[in-house]
């Protein structure tokens, strides 16, 4: 996925600090923060969003939120409270065609999700 953006990330084609990274995820901050704490956890493997999932990508979504769980309480939002959003398609406003979990928190979150 050459001009993918998160695969770039991944790649160190576009310097951006890597707040989590192991085997299979990344994460960073997004660049246009919407909370105090606004972090992107992505799977390093080319995934394009939920509706290309299979059954077999499971586990790197289960270490998607595990590291997201990590992350939050490293940043200091578990007690506080945070929200894990994975935006799918055109009406959800999905911009990167690569999966990735956002991680809010740090202020309190508007009630409504749509
Ligand atoms: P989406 O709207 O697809 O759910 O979220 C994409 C997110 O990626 C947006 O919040 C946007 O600010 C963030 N983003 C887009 N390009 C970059 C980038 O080059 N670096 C970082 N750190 N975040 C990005
Ligand atoms: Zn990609």
């Amino acid at each position: 996925m050459e001009e993918c953006i998160f695969c770039k990330i991944v790649a160190g084609k576009l310097p951006t600090e890597l707040i989590h990274e192991d085997d299979v995820v990344a994460a960073f901050a997004d660049i246009s923060p919407m909370a105090p704490v606004h972090a992107l956890i992505i799977p390093k493997k080319h995934l394009a969003g939920v509706n290309e999932l299979s059954e077999e990508d499971a586990p790197v979504v289960g270490h998607m939120i595990m590291a997201a769980q990590r992350l939050a309480r490293r940043l200091g939002v578990s007690a506080s409270g945070y929200r894990l959003v994975i935006n799918t398609g055109a009406d959800a406003t999905q911009t990167v065609p690569h999966l990735h979990v956002h991680l809010l928190g740090g202020r309190p979150l508007e009630p409504k999700l749509g």
